[in-house]
């Protein structure tokens, strides 16, 4: 089926008489398929057992007559008063035992049973009335799983649930006495049933429980995901499964769900990216999500809530500029996406996303935002099909870990230190060179990339030591960080060896020392030319490694803080700091010039979609203004009046023969 263009449509918003002038007005916009219903179970079932289809039924039948295909969402993530009233135990715990009440949305504990039965009931009959429905092409399970739940839910089914998970973990109360250090603080449990979730305490938790318990919360989540698959499965075994994901969000391991699915699908919401500081759209915050998600399943995507207009559910976004819609749609094409759906297609007039605005205004009439999206389907469709299932090809990837993550995450050893911002300023940096990049798991086959960074590999295992090891000796380009090799999968650190752990031959060096950036930038010196680093700094002892950069401040001054050691037939690069921005682009030159896909103004990017005789470049002018790009020599314009200079939020899209 080729569907290239979508919109999140509510029809239970609005009255049923003007459902059709809505469907003409998106059949003559470009849409091919709505997603629906992932809010409206009160709607369809008002009393227990008492199902009302009736009206999605007649709104999938309308649309269908405008040539637009329906995909469902289970109406999970907001279970109805009715529900709640009878069954208050189902809303969630928060980490300080309080109960988190109706009147939101995502109220619901995930594990408990009797939330569970009232799941099933519904889903199986909401599966059985629409599998049969031909206009109903697939399904999503709730909305945005793990969505509000980052500290939720700490009930006492959760902690049933999580003592289970450690049981069949560990097996005995001995081994996970040894594994988490309990003899720290007195901590030991002489059976499962004394431990607890980690709930407020008087001081810091163990750090190996918390990391188990956002591995078994993530587990939960994908347990729950597969309760409500297994039956869309059973009743629609032809029909596909997909789940809106968000980006960088940490509460669930999307690459342990995105096994679950057919696709991954994505919502990108590119002016949530901007703030104060950073007023100005940077298009590599939008693109990280974007490749990030590509990386869960190692294939091209859906957008499943691609950013309109002004958004916001107190405070509002600015309103993107003329051209911006169009360039931030664009750069989810670029980066992989197959599909693009709108959310959503009409400001609501009541409720919390009233100004979470749509295609149409509250007023219902068609403007500015309608006519840009409609120039951006009618202009895209035959490129977004010649390109479907093309991924860019990549020769540089980061590892992404949701363990290594967890972990800086509990002890982030700086104030202001993130697993992804840390990770993001390798991302920014090969962004900035226009160099594609996979974000792929520790799990992935690392032999395709000529170019592998891995940041914080904080917790380390004979295994991924192994393969990190042979990419190296097989002729990779490795580039290691600060904080690899700290600590065991249990979170315990290694006590046998000093750091780097079991690379340090790879690396070809130690580090017996290390400083905390409190109030402090270190200075660094590259060739006589000085930078700046950041929150942290390794002491390195180098073996075989040769100095790239030294420190030159601090008690550490002449000492290497970026090293590079040759083995086997690969090299792996060492760097002991967080970089700054200056410091990470000459960084990044020096391992990964030659895959660049050419030189461009600050804020225009170039990237890429591969396929077996043709490669497809986007360039993506994400400034306020007109820009010069050269365009390397063989690219051919895919659309005419591609002159220089661009406009301001222009795309321009080339082509090029690659191939035999
Ligand atoms: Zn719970």
């Amino acid at each position: 089926m080729n569907i290239q263009f979508g919109v999140d449509y509510y029809p239970e918003h609005w009255p049923v008489q003007r459902w059709e002038t809505d469907a003409k007005l998106m059949q003559a916009m470009g849409v091919q398929v709505v997603r629906m219903a992932e809010f409206s179970w009160f709607k369809m079932e008002p009393e227990e057992g008492k199902f009302n289809f009736a009206w999605l039924d007649q709104a999938i039948e309308l649309l269908a007559s405008y040539g637009i295909k329906s995909v469902l969402g289970t109406p999970t993530a907001a279970a109805p008063a009715w529900i709640i009233e009878r069954n208050p135990e189902i809303q969630p715990t928060d980490p300080q035992g309080r109960r988190r009440h109706f009147g939101g949305r995502h109220h619901n504990c995930q594990s408990n049973e009797v939330y569970r039965a009232h799941v099933k009931r519904f889903v199986n009959a909401f599966a059985e009335h629409f599998a049969p429905n031909p206009n109903v092409i697939g399904w999503q399970v709730g909305n945005e799983l793990g969505n509000s739940h980052n500290e939720l839910c700490m009930c006492e089914s959760c902690e049933k649930r999580f003592r289970e998970w450690l049981e069949k973990k560990y097996g005995t109360i001995e081994e996970l006495n040894r594994r988490w250090g309990t003899d720290f603080w007195s901590q030991g449990y002489q059976n499962f049933a004394q431990i607890q979730a980690p709930k407020l305490t008087v001081t810091g938790v163990n750090p190996s429980q918390m990391l188990d318990w956002k591995r078994f919360h993530s587990d939960l989540i994908v347990e729950y995901h597969q309760f409500q698959s297994k039956i869309l499965r059973h009743y629609a075994p032809d029909k596909w499964i997909t789940q809106n994901m968000m980006g960088f969000a940490e509460t669930v391991d999307y690459f342990e769900l995105g096994k679950d699915l057919e696709f991954s699908s994505h919502d990108q919401y590119p002016s949530m990216n901007m703030v104060r500081e950073k007023p100005q759209y940077l298009g590599s915050e939008g693109a990280g999500q974007l490749d990030i998600i590509r990386g869960t399943k190692e294939q091209t995507f859906w957008i499943m809530e691609q950013q309109t207009t002004l958004n916001g559910w107190y405070e509002v976004s600015r309103r993107p500029r003329p051209g911006q819609i169009h360039l931030w749609a664009m750069q989810s094409v670029a980066h992989g996406a197959d599909t693009i759906v709108f959310f959503r297609w009409r400001s609501c007039a009541f409720g919390t996303e009233q100004y979470w605005e749509g295609v149409i205004p509250h007023s219902g009439i068609p403007g500015r935002v309608y006519d840009e999206i409609k120039g951006f389907m009618h202009k895209n469709g035959t490129l977004m099909q010649e390109i479907k299932g093309l991924m860019p090809q990549s020769e540089a990837a980061i590892v992404f870990s949701y363990d290594q993550e967890y972990a800086i995450d509990i002890q982030p050893h700086h104030p202001d230190m993130k697993y992804v911002d840390h990770l993001m300023t390798y991302y920014r940096a090969l962004y900035r060179q226009n160099i594609p990049v996979d974000l792929i798991s520790d799990q992935s086959d690392f032999s395709r990339y000529k170019l592998l960074v891995a940041p914080l590999q904080y917790m380390m295992d004979p295994v991924l030591e192994e393969k990190y090891r042979t990419y190296v000796k097989n002729g990779g380009t490795l580039v290691l960080t600060m904080r690899t090799g700290v600590k065991d999968r249990d979170n315990i650190c290694d006590s046998e060896r000093p750091l780097p752990g079991g690379l340090a031959d790879v690396v070809g060096l130690k580090v017996y020392d290390y400083d905390c950036l409190r109030q402090l930038q270190v200075k660094v010196a590259w060739d006589g030319k000085e930078y700046i680093c950041d929150k942290w700094c390794d002491v390195i002892t180098p073996d075989t490694a040769e100095a790239v950069a030294c420190y030159a401040s601090e008690y550490y001054k002449g000492t290497p803080a970026i090293t590079v050691n040759v083995y086997g037939d690969g090299k792996a690069y060492y760097v002991g700091t967080e970089m700054t921005p200056d410091l990470a682009d000459r960084f990044i030159t020096e391992v990964g010039a030659e895959l660049s896909l050419g030189e461009t103004p600050d804020g225009v990017e170039i990237t890429r979609r591969m396929g077996a005789d043709k490669a497809y470049y986007f360039v993506l002018n994400h400034n306020g203004k007109e820009q010069m790009v050269n365009i390397p020599e063989g690219w051919q314009s895919y659309y005419e009046g591609q002159t220089m200079p661009m406009p301001a939020y222009g795309v321009y899209v080339y082509t090029e023969k690659v191939g035999k």
